[in-house]
């Protein structure tokens, strides 16, 4: 483990029993305050995505959209959101999928992406998988290829990757 991500790793907390008892939350708050911190994030998030000729950053609804701005930025390419329900003004996409707590649903504009587009699905967690996984399926109903998927933290044990159909898969920081 790189002396970064040690830094990292140390600000980022865990949280037993949120929001459901068996989950251990990975509260990234203490990182995000960090200047130092937090810039590093962005930066090892958005490295393995240069070179990639990538088009467009989906950001995944919330702590997603955290990252994503910033790596969307650093490579000097459009941001899409994907959504919660009931959020998107325009005409939409909508995939329900399997949460590690839950079930959950995501939304993206029909038109946020098209056959033109390397898109790359930027969230701060991959847990099961579930999450990238629709958003993946919606980039790919839009007629985009989806190049690759960053994370900032990836649950190796619960071997969300297995879900990820197409695409690079990189996680800055592995437990
Ligand atoms: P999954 O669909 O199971 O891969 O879950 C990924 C989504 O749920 C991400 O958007 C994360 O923000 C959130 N999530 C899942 N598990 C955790 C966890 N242990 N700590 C923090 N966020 C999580």
């Amino acid at each position: 483990v790189s002396s970064s991500t040690r830094a990292l790793l140390e600000l980022i907390r865990d949280v037993p029993d949120f929001p459901k008892p068996g989950i251990v939350f990975k509260d990234i708050t203490p990182l995000l305050a960090s200047p130092a911190a937090f810039q590093s994030a962005l930066d090892a998030m958005a490295e393995p995505l240069r070179h990639q000729s990538i088009t467009a950053v989906a950001a995944i609804e919330s702590r997603g959209f955290i990252f994503g701005a910033g790596i969307a930025a650093r490579l000097g390419c459009g941001l899409v959101l994907v959504r919660k329900p009931g959020k998107l003004p325009w005409k939409r996409l909508r995939h329900d999928y399997a949460l590690e707590y839950g079930n959950d649903a995501l939304e993206i504009h029909a038109d946020a992406v098209g056959p033109d587009d390397r898109v790359a699905v930027v969230d701060d967690v991959l847990a099961t998988g579930g999450t990238a996984a629709a958003a993946a399926r919606l980039l790919g109903d839009c007629g985009a290829d989806v190049t690759a998927f960053s994370f900032l933290i990836e649950l190796g044990f619960l071997e969300g990757r297995g879900r990820l159909a197409t695409g690079s898969i990189h996680s800055a920081i592995m437990y």
